[in-house]
């Protein structure tokens, strides 16, 4: 992945910085189509293609500029603040407050994360498996 460039599309938004290669970003442009659940100026939340429970949202801030979610936290604490905040609106919207839910960031190939541009997995709909195993 590059440095990224200045992202002047549909993001509208001239400070995000966006890399062509990148899945998320395509998706944020509206190059590679999405079934989109909630957007705000800075974060776009999403339907994950291969959901691993009966609501699988990815939730991720518009810029390219943070790969994970330490990172994020550490670069742009408000907008870590932003994506967790976006992360409840989207459970509430989905029915999930009341059952709970469970919120996601993959960090490097052991926890298989494959997009390095940040994002958040908010994943509920039925009692959920324990995590960690071994792959
Ligand atoms: P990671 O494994 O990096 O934590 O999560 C990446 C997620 O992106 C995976 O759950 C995968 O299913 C999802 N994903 C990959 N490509 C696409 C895509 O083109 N559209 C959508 N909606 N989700 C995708
Ligand atoms: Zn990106």
């Amino acid at each position: 992945m590059g440095q990224g460039i200045t992202a002047t599309g549909e993001s509208g938004l001239a400070d995000a910085t966006s890399d062509p290669g990148c899945i998320f970003c395509l998706i944020i442009s509206g190059k590679i189509p999405s079934t989109v659940v909630r957007e705000t100026e800075r974060t776009f939340a999403f339907r994950d293609i291969a959901p691993q429970a009966p609501t699988h949202v990815l939730v991720i801030p518009k810029t390219h500029a943070y790969p994970n979610a330490a990172a994020l936290g550490a670069g742009d604490p408000e907008l870590a603040a932003e994506l967790l905040r976006e992360a409840g609106e989207v459970a509430a919207a989905e029915g999930l407050t009341g059952d709970g839910y469970r919120i996601v960031f993959n960090t490097g190939d052991h926890a298989g994360q494959t997009v390095y541009h940040v994002h958040l997995h908010l994943l509920g709909g039925e009692p959920l498996g324990r995590f960690g195993t071994p792959a």
